[in-house]
Order: structure tokens, then C-alpha cells, then sequence
């Protein structure tokens, strides 16, 4: 299959520009698009094929659930069952926006869409160009993040094309994403929500508008363990993660440069090709040839817009061993945090 790559401004677009890529959705095939979170890989939500077609795609598990975009309040009404008062306060204060709510599914979703599960997970996305596209095709666009299953998220329309080109119709290129970390999701099914993934939208600022919260202890597991089963399907793969063996190192920012320098060290009398994520504060103070800042320390922010393009370069590279600091877990960090431990597989030091 050919891969059409369109490029499209956010900022100025006319809905004509779109007119190729609903076609597409609207005939089952396969588009991704740039949201503020990352690049989603869409297909028609309502149809078991097209949603079929993503999980083929991407080479997911099928009982991996894939979400559900839509552009207007009145959509969620079309594939959610129940809404109650507390989704409204939401929807209201984060959406559009980075915020995925789950409900009791309608019928018209397809079971392929839901992973096979009775729920249905909404977002309502805040990009132009993927509001645009849902409203022009008139179809709720089922779409998981456009990686291959197990690679980091894409944050530019360059890493959808490494990993997608040739198996989907279509490419929306609008540059690089704003936040760069997937949303925050939250299941509005039980009485007091439950956040499954944490995101931009933190605990605290749910909390602001519903009051409670609680969170999926398998988020704030320090390590997988079998007797905690994460709620949402895909925390339980292993995701996000580059090639190479990826170490998080914890401590003081002085004691975790000098035990980076000692592994680094270390490996490099093997041969090993070895790299390190460090930030703009630190990354003067490494003895390797190989030294990534991911971001500032004063921007969280920055720091979750560029954790997956960096570990993608460390694919790109070769690293065979990649050495990380850590950041604190708190609001975003909890999401960085989330994010870069699976990419290491839990393997972290502390110094
Ligand atoms: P992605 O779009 O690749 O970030 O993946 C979406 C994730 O949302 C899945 O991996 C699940 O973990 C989660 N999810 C989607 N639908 C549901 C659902 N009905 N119940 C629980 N988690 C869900
Ligand atoms: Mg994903």
C-alpha cells in the first residue's frame, strides 16, 4: 500500500485540505493525524473492520481497547451509555483536551473497538487538524497512538512515516505535537473515578473539580507486581521502550552524574555503545560521546514533549546501554516517571 504524506498547517488550514483524508475514513481505511498529545493512528470507531485494520496496523494485542475521538459535547451521547454529573464537571473544565473519560458502551461500538471489553474510553481533542477531521468526516475516529505496538509514542509526523509507511492510507503532517506524553485517563465508571494512566491532566487538577479521585495502584507501582493488574489494558505491555538496555538512575543530581560516569565508564571498556538522557542543566557534566538532553529542569513540560523523540534517537544510534536521570514524580513527573520506567523495564538504581 502507498502511504500518502500530507502536509497541513495547524495554525491556517482550509477544511479542503482534509477532503482526501475523510474519504478515507469514511470508506474504512487508515489516517494518522497530529493531536496535542501525540499522533493518532484513526480509523471509523463504528466499524469492526476499520478497527480491525488499526490493531493489524500497529501489530496490537487485540484486547488492547483503542479510544474514541470525538469533537462535540453531543458525540458522547451516540457512544456512551450512561454520562453522569461528575463527567460534565470534566468535560466542562478539560475538554477539549488531554483527558480520555470511560463509560458503559453503547451498542453501535463494535467490540473490536472496545478490546472486548463492555466500556468505551472518549477523548475530545483540542488539535485543529483533528478536530477539523472528525467534524468533515462525520466519524468518530477510533485512535491509538500511530507507533508500531511497543515503540515510543509519535510526537512528529517523521516517526509516524519510520514506523507506518506502507501499512495505512495516510498521513497528516502538522509538526511536532504540544505535550508529547498520551492523555491522562480516568474511569468515570465506578463511583469515585479511578485514573488508569497518568497524564498532562494530573490528580491534583481532577481533585480541583470533582473533589475525589483515587488512582490505579498499578500507576504508582514501583515495580510490576502480579498482584496488582493495571485497569487499562495497555499498561500491562511492555511500551514505549527503545532497543537498547535503558537505566534509570534516582539521587541527588551530583551522586547520580558521577554513578552515570562510572557505568558509563564501565561499559565502554566493553565496547558497548552507551548514551545518556540527561537535561540542559546537567548535560555538560557527562564523559560520553553520547549525551541527550531531553529537556529543561525548570519545564516539565519540555521535558514530556521530548522523552519520545529521544528515545527514538536512541534506536537510531544503536545504544545498546542508555543511562537516565530521574525526575521527580509529582504532578507531570508522575507521567514523565510512568513513562520512562516502562521504557526501562523498572530497571532503576538508586544512588
Ligand atoms: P493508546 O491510544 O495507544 O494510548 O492506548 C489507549 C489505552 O487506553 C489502552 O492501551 C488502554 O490501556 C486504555 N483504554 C482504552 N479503552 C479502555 C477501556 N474501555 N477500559 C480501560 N482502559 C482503556
Ligand atoms: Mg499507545
Amino acid at each position: 500500500m502507498e502511504t500518502v504524506v500530507k502536509k497541513i498547517d495547524p495554525e491556517y488550514f482550509q477544511d479542503i485540505e482534509l477532503q482526501k483524508a475523510c474519504q478515507i475514513l469514511q470508506t474504512g481505511g487508515l489516517v494518522a493525524f497530529p493531536t496535542e498529545t501525540v499522533y493518532g493512528l484513526g480509523g471509523n470507531a463504528l466499524s469492526a473492520e476499520a478497527s480491525d485494520k488499526i490493531y493489524h496496523a500497529k501489530g496490537r494485542p487485540s484486547d488492547n481497547p483503542l479510544i474514541v475521538h470525538i469533537a462535540d459535547m453531543e458525540d458522547l451521547y451516540d457512544v456512551a451509555l450512561s454520562v453522569n454529573k461528575k463527567t460534565l464537571e470534566l468535560a466542562k473544565a478539560f475538554w477539549p483536551g488531554p483527558l480520555t473519560m470511560i463509560f458503559p458502551k453503547k451498542e453501535n461500538v463494535p467490540l473490536s473497538t472496545t478490546g472486548g471489553l463492555n466500556t468505551v474510553a472518549v477523548r475530545m481533542p483540542s488539535h485543529p487538524v483533528a478536530r477539523a477531521l472528525i467534524r468533515c468526516s462525520k466519524v468518530y475516529i477510533a485512535a491509538p497512538s500511530a507507533n508500531r505496538s511497543g515503540r515510543p509514542s509519535p510526537t512528529r509526523a517523521e516517526h509516524v512515516i519510520e514506523d507506518m509507511d506502507g501499512r495505512i492510507d495516510m498521513i497528516l503532517d502538522g509538526g511536532p505535537v504540544g505535550i508529547g506524553i498520551e492523555s491522562t485517563i480516568i474511569d468515570m465508571t465506578e463511583e469515585i473515578p479511578v485514573i488508569l494512566r497518568p497524564g498532562y491532566i494530573t490528580e491534583d487538577m481532577v481533585k480541583g473539580v470533582i473533589g475525589s479521585v483515587l488512582t490505579d495502584p498499578a500507576i504508582v507501582a514501583v515495580s510490576p507486581d502480579k498482584n496488582i493488574v493495571a485497569k487499562a489494558p495497555g499498561m500491562k505491555y511492555r511500551h514505549y521502550a527503545p532497543r537498547g538496555q535503558m537505566t534509570i538512575v534516582e539521587g541527588d543530581l551530583a551522586a547520580v552524574t558521577e554513578k552515570i560516569n562510572v557505568l558509563v565508564k564501565e561499559q565502554e571498556k566493553e565496547q558497548k555503545k552507551t548514551a545518556v538522557i540527561a537535561t540542559e542543566e546537567s548535560k555538560e557534566r557527562y564523559n560520553c560521546s553520547r549525551v541527550y538532553s531531553i529537556g529543561s529542569r525548570k519545564s516539565e513540560g519540555s521535558i514530556a514533549a521530548g522523552l519520545y523523540d529521544i528515545l527514538r534517537q536512541m534506536d537510531a544510534i544503536g545504544a545498546e546501554y542508555i543511562y537516565a536521570e530521574s525526575f521527580a514524580e509529582d504532578t507531570l513527573g508522575q507521567a514523565i516517571m510512568n513513562r520512562m520506567l516502562k521504557a526501562a523495564g523498572y530497571h532503576r538504581i538508586k544512588v
